[in-house]
């Protein structure tokens, strides 16, 4: 018997790539399910809700319940609600995730923000913008990231992602920022609890090296890097995956041989 009962799985770069299946992906998620290894999807994507998620992914042919679908929005909502009661959010961000936020008082500036939550990168990340929020990190206000990714890779080609403007906010503030989304352990845990699996026994499979493998293994789990999406061959020495395989294609087989 497999010491591994169940997946975390990643959306971007794992099932979809500009949300185009990978080949064999469909197949794969379909041979988990007739097999029935439990499995639900961790994601820092931030361009939608999860209930767009499940649909955008179901016309991709993968079906999915928006139930079985975590994101880095609906982790950075808990965190909000829970450490930040009442405070308003100034949320930089791609997308409109307004329906995950739900609860969480919006500000329309960086001046009149309580906490300054950082998103996926897109246009909106200008010079004023990043400067306006800058100078809130000065007086002290909050920085919490809903990821730390740095880049990801769409049909175009790389992009400049989040992480990297929260890592130059932090260096010229000197504050830290906390992180909502993968790698934060807390984030594992909670996708965990809905997949009713203890760590040991689950794998996380991604193909971001530091925030979806060793993230995942700093919560107990094992890592499963996959070479799609933004994998580099480099990649493997940024960390210590487990298992690397081609694709999610491999998945199911090399749980039956686990
Ligand atoms: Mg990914």
């Amino acid at each position: 018997m497999s010491a591994i009962e169940g997946l975390l799985l990643d959306i971007d770069g794992v099932l979809a790539v500009s949300w185009e299946p990978l080949p064999g992906a469909v197949e794969a998620m379909t041979s988990l399910r007739a097999e029935g290894v439990p499995f639900r999807l961790i994601t820092n994507t931030t361009t939608h809700t999860r209930r767009d998620l499940a649909a955008t992914l179901a016309e991709a042919g993968f079906e999915v319940d928006a139930n079985e679908i975590v994101t880095a929005v609906t982790a950075t909502a808990s965190y909000l609600r829970e450490h930040h009661p009442g405070g308003r959010a100034f949320v930089l961000t791609d997308g409109a995730p307004d329906e995950d936020l739900a609860g969480v008082p919006i500000a329309g500036t960086a001046r009149e923000a309580d906490v300054i939550v950082i998103g996926g990168a897109c246009d909106a990340f200008t010079y004023e913008t990043m400067n306006g929020i800058f100078r809130r990190l000065m007086d002290g206000v909050a920085l919490v990231g809903m990821h730390r990714n740095l880049y990801w890779k769409t049909a175009q080609g790389w992009e400049l992602d989040g992480g990297a403007y929260i890592a130059g906010l932090e260096e010229a503030s000197g504050t830290s920022a906390v992180i909502c989304g993968k790698p934060a352990s807390t984030y594992f845990r909670t996708a965990l609890a809905l997949l009713g699996v203890p760590a040991a026994r689950a794998a996380m499979v991604g193909d971001d090296i530091t925030n979806d493998i060793e993230g995942a293994r700093a919560a107990g789990m094992t890592g499963v890097l996959v070479r799609t999406g933004k994998f580099r061959e480099a990649d493997l020495a940024k960390g210590s995956p487990d298992v690397v395989l081609d694709s999610l294609a491999d998945v199911p087989g090399w749980l039956r041989g686990a």
